[in-house]
């Protein structure tokens, strides 16, 4: 949903007001687009792109030294006039003539072509090459009828730094045809745009559905597929491309992972990766690739990958300075530096990682350190089986991940605790590498304090001497203890403390009274519980559900119950007459 504008009639002009006015040391606003702020060296080739609006960073994001020297920008997906794009031309030009870089749409080349003649007319000389990137949009024997998307940028980015080499326009012109020539774009998209004022998006998907082969003005794709994994989305753009791999070019590459608008930097990352895999696996090099928003259309969900095969020159002009408000390269520093750093930190030991020495450990704590396993498997599987109500619960107040964080920690925990107790720990180190991965791994503000809690326990159980009564309501006051100081909450904030103190007094006294773990455990797990229940009747004064207290009233506070539920996961563990409990003594 495009959801701020007042009038969609004058969308595209207030956007580029305003970027004007934000922009004001480096931009220039003239009638129909921009160009430069700073002036550019006399007799140097202006290099003008454009096309409609609702593409930025595309076109005016990419005006500036090594880069563009003007920006025509048409209305919401609409091609520029010919008078538009005849002023910014006349602003933009130094003397050297001009080189239109449309994109290549039937609309826009009409009125570039116009424009073209118009500026001839007044004497000035004016090449025009349209990017045809987009491998979707035709077969590879029509490719000069392509229609442009993303790989503009790099054909851009190149053609700028050529100009800002004092390239002349024979050559500039002879340069960008060929990197347009090399240059393959594929896309798909996931949900299509809507443009301002408008109540539905230009398309819909079902549900699962990706369209393959993307336009960028809200076309749908050229075919519908089902939706995979990122990996799977990466590999059906790659092949896309691979398809098409010309024999006899370079093996080094640019590429560009580019987001339509709302699919954001996560996702493009997690393309990227197996992009890059896959490019590297077929023998290719990437050379600076760019992963970000870079040709958009407006709020689409979907992401294209292109690619330049680059020879020697365009992979210095690629690799060149650039400025712009959108997209920047600073001198390159080389990537030896990097390399070696790289090599410095891979080489760097890491103090508990595998092969850390393990603290000596008596039989004893040993056999307690199985326990501590068997424990934490419970507690994993009790988790999993209650995910979906854990994050169901924090979604009410909360962002919802707290059933996720709980599995993620307590598997993580789970693997590390096994890990060292493979490798002899007592039941003290096991857990504390349990508590450290728990709260590597789980992140959130229950991961932190899982974290801590478990680590002073850790520290109570120690690695000599079994696990008794004593020695584990020790442990739980610890874990307790632990929570409190870092979390600073207290009972009735609607916390896991809320469940947590009630346990912990319960067992306390239940083992000073003369009771047997398993009874004392079962009393104070039902004591969690119940306090965990009754946590739906307040509302949240900590944490991240603070902002929503009273929204939380009603539902019980996750990190409550998943501690509830966990400690009665626990109840034959921690009984007598299971070969997993700490032994009684
Ligand atoms: P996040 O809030 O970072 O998303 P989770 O959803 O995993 O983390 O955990 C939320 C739970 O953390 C809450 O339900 C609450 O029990 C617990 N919590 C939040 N802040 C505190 C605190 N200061 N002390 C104790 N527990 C807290
Ligand atoms: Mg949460």
């Amino acid at each position: 949903m495009t959801a701020l504008h007042n009038s969609p009639a004058a969308f595209a002009v207030e956007s580029l007001e305003g970027f004007v006015q934000a922009n004001a040391d480096r931009v220039l606003g003239v009638h129909g687009g921009v160009v430069r702020a700073a002036a550019s060296p006399e007799g140097q080739v202006a290099i003008v792109m454009g096309g409609g609006s609702g593409h930025y960073p595309a076109f005016a994001g990419w005006v500036g030294p090594g880069f563009g020297h003007g920006a025509v920008c048409g209305n919401v997906f609409a091609s520029p006039s010919a008078t538009q794009i005849v002023t910014v031309s006349r602003a933009a030009q130094q003397g050297g003539g001009v080189l239109f870089v449309p994109i290549n749409y039937a609309g826009d080349i009409l009125h570039f072509g116009e424009a073209a003649q118009q500026l001839r007319a007044e004497g000035l000389d004016v090449r025009m090459v349209a990017v045809t990137d987009d491998i979707a949009s035709g077969s590879f024997e029509e490719r000069s009828k392509r229609r442009g998307i993303a790989g503009s940028f790099i054909v851009l980015k190149i053609a700028g730094a050529a100009a800002e080499r004092g390239a002349g326009l024979d050559e500039l012109e002879h340069l960008v045809t060929a990197v347009n020539e090399a240059t393959r774009s594929f896309g798909v998209a996931f949900s299509g745009c809507t443009l301002p004022g408008a109540e539905h998006p230009l398309f819909e998907l079902p549900p699962g559905r990706l369209a393959v082969g993307l336009g960028i003005h809200g076309e749908p794709g050229i075919r519908e597929a089902e939706l995979g994994s990122a990996d799977e989305v990466a590999d059906l753009l790659v092949d896309g491309l691979l398809a098409e791999r010309p024999a006899e070019q370079g093996r080094r590459v640019a590429v560009l992972v580019n987001g339509l608008g709302a699919t954001k930097y996560d996702e493009l990352n997690l393309v990227f990766r197996r992009v890059s895999q896959r490019l590297e696996a077929a023998g290719m090099t990437l050379v600076a690739p760019v992963v970000g928003e870079q040709v958009t259309s407006l709020d689409m969900a979907g992401v294209s990958v292109s690619i330049t095969y680059l020879d020697e020159e365009t992979e210095q002009l690629w690799l060149a300075p650039a400025d712009t408000v959108s997209f920047s390269r600073a001198v390159s520093t080389g990537a030896a530096p990097a390399e070696s750093r790289r090599r410095r930190l891979a080489a760097q030991p890491s103090p508990d990682g595998p092969g850390a020495p393990i603290p000596p450990a008596d039989a004893d704590s040993r056999a307690a350190a199985h326990g501590v396993v068997r424990g934490l498997q419970r507690a994993l599987q009790v988790l999993t089986e209650q995910q979906a109500y854990l994050g169901e619960i924090d979604s009410v107040a909360g962002d919802g991940d707290h059933g996720n964080g709980m599995v993620q920690g307590a598997t993580a925990a789970l693997a590390a605790a096994r890990t060292a107790v493979q490798s002899g720990a007592g039941a003290g180190y096991a857990l504390r590498r349990a508590a450290e991965a728990w709260s590597d791994e789980a992140g959130g503000t229950s991961g932190a304090l899982w974290g801590s809690g478990l680590k002073a326990a850790a520290a109570a159980l120690g690695d000599s001497g079994a696990v008794g009564p004593g020695r584990l309501t020790e442990a739980v006051r610890s874990y307790v203890d632990a929570i409190v100081g870092r979390g600073g909450a207290q009972r009735g904030d609607k916390t896991m403390l809320d469940a947590l103190l009630p346990f912990a007094d319960t067992l306390t006294a239940r083992i000073e009274a003369g009771d047997g773990i398993a009874q004392a455990w079962a009393a104070a797990a039902a004591a969690a519980h119940e306090n965990a229940e009754l946590t739906a009747g307040y509302a949240a004064r900590r944490g991240r559900s603070r902002t929503h207290g009273e929204a939380s009233i009603g539902v019980p506070d996750p990190g409550a119950m998943s501690f509830a539920l966990v400690v009665e996961a626990l109840l034959g563990w921690a009984g007598a007459g299971d070969a997993s409990a700490p032994a009684e003594q």
